[in-house]
C-alpha cells in the first residue's frame, strides 16, 4: 500500500492504474476510520482492480461554531486499518495543497434540497461537500466512488452534481453499518460519554418505530409521524432533537402524506455529538 500525499502524483497513480486496464475505486473519507468506512473499503476492493482510499477533514464543510479542529484523526491507525483491509493508495493531502492561497472557485446548487434538513442547519456545509467530491474526483480521476447511505443527504447532493456537471465517475451508494445496538457507526461517536452512549441507540429505535407506524400500522400522516418520534426520543432523554423530516427519497422535499416510498431522516445532539440516521420505508399501496 502507498500513501501519497500530492495530488499530482496521486492522479498518476491513477493514470498509471488506468493504463494498465484496470478500475480506479474511491473512497473519500474525513479519517478516523471505522467499520462503516471499510465496508465501502471493502466494497471498492471486491469490485475493482485499484482502490484508493483519501483522508482529508475538509474545512470548507464545517461551519464556524462547528467541531473542525476537535474532529477526531487517528491517521497511524487508519493507516493499518487501510492497509489491513487492501487499499491500494491511500490519499492524505494537506489543506495546503487542497485550498492554496488565492483559491477561490466553489461548486454550489441552487436546488431546493440543499435548504432542508443539514442544509438548512448547516449553511454551506454542502457546498463545502461539493466542492470538496467535485477537486478529489478531479485529482483521483475514479471510475467508481463509494458513499455510505448514512449520509443521505449528501448522497443526494453528490449524485446530482456529478450527473449536472458530467463527471466521469459513478457513484455507488453503500447500506449503513451499524453497532449491534443499531446505533450508527460515525467518527463522532468517539464524543459520547458512557450515558450519551447509553441513550444513543434508541435513535435508531425512533426510526424502526416510525418504520413500523408506516408500514404495519398505515399511518399516512408525517406530522404524526414526527410527532411520534419526538415524543419517543424525549421519553428515552434525547430531548436536542434539530431535525425529523419526513420527506421523498429523490427530492427531498417535506412530505405531508405518505404514500409509496419515503426516507425518515434526523439529527440529534446528544453532548458534544451531532448525530444523523435516517431510513427508507416502502409503504404498502
Ligand atoms: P466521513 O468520514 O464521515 O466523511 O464518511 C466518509 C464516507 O463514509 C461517507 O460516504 C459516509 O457516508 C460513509 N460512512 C460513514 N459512516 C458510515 C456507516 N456507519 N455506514 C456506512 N457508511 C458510512
Amino acid at each position: 500500500m502507498e500513501r501519497i500525499v500530492n495530488p499530482e502524483k496521486m492522479r498518476e497513480n491513477s493514470r498509471t492504474a488506468k493504463a494498465l486496464s484496470k478500475r480506479v475505486g474511491f473512497v473519500p473519507t474525513m479519517g478516523s476510520l471505522h467499520q462503516g468506512h471499510l465496508e465501502l473499503l471493502q466494497r471498492s476492493v471486491a469490485e475493482c482492480e485499484h482502490t484508493v482510499l483519501s483522508i482529508f477533514v475538509n474545512p470548507a464543510q464545517f461551519g464556524v461554531n462547528e467541531d473542525y479542529d476537535n474532529y477526531p484523526r487517528n491517521i497511524e491507525e487508519d493507516l493499518e486499518l487501510c492497509k489491513a483491509n487492501k487499499a491500494d493508495v491511500v490519499f492524505t493531502p494537506t489543506q495546503k495543497e487542497m485550498y492554496p492561497n488565492g483559491f477561490r472557485t466553489y461548486v454550489d446548487t441552487n436546488a431546493d434540497y440543499i435548504n432542508v434538513l443539514c442544509g438548512e442547519k448547516r449553511p454551506g456545509h454542502f457546498r463545502g461537500v461539493m466542492t470538496v467530491v467535485a477537486k478529489l474526483f478531479n485529482i483521483v480521476e475514479a471510475d467508481i466512488a463509494y458513499f455510505g447511505e448514512k449520509d443521505y443527504q449528501q448522497g443526494i447532493v453528490v449524485k446530482r452534481m456529478v450527473e449536472d456537471l458530467d463527471m466521469p465517475v459513478e457513484i455507488k451508494m453503500v447500506p449503513t453499518v451499524r453497532e449491534e445496538d443499531g446505533l450508527a457507526l460515525s467518527s463522532r461517536n468517539a464524543y459520547l460519554d458512557t450515558p450519551q452512549r447509553e441513550k444513543a441507540p434508541f435513535i435508531r429505535k425512533s426510526l424502526l418505530l416510525a418504520k413500523r407506524m408506516i408500514k404495519e400500522k398505515d399511518v399516512c400522516d408525517a406530522s404524526e409521524i414526527k410527532r411520534s418520534i419526538l415524543d419517543f426520543l424525549a421519553e428515552k432523554g434525547i430531548e436536542d432533537v434539530e431535525y425529523v423530516e419526513v420527506a421523498d427519497t429523490d427530492s427531498l422535499m417535506p412530505l405531508k402524506n405518505i404514500n409509496g416510498r419515503c426516507v425518515v431522516l434526523l439529527a440529534v445532539h446528544l453532548g458534544e455529538a451531532r448525530l444523523i440516521d435516517n431510513i427508507t420505508v416502502e409503504k404498502r399501496r
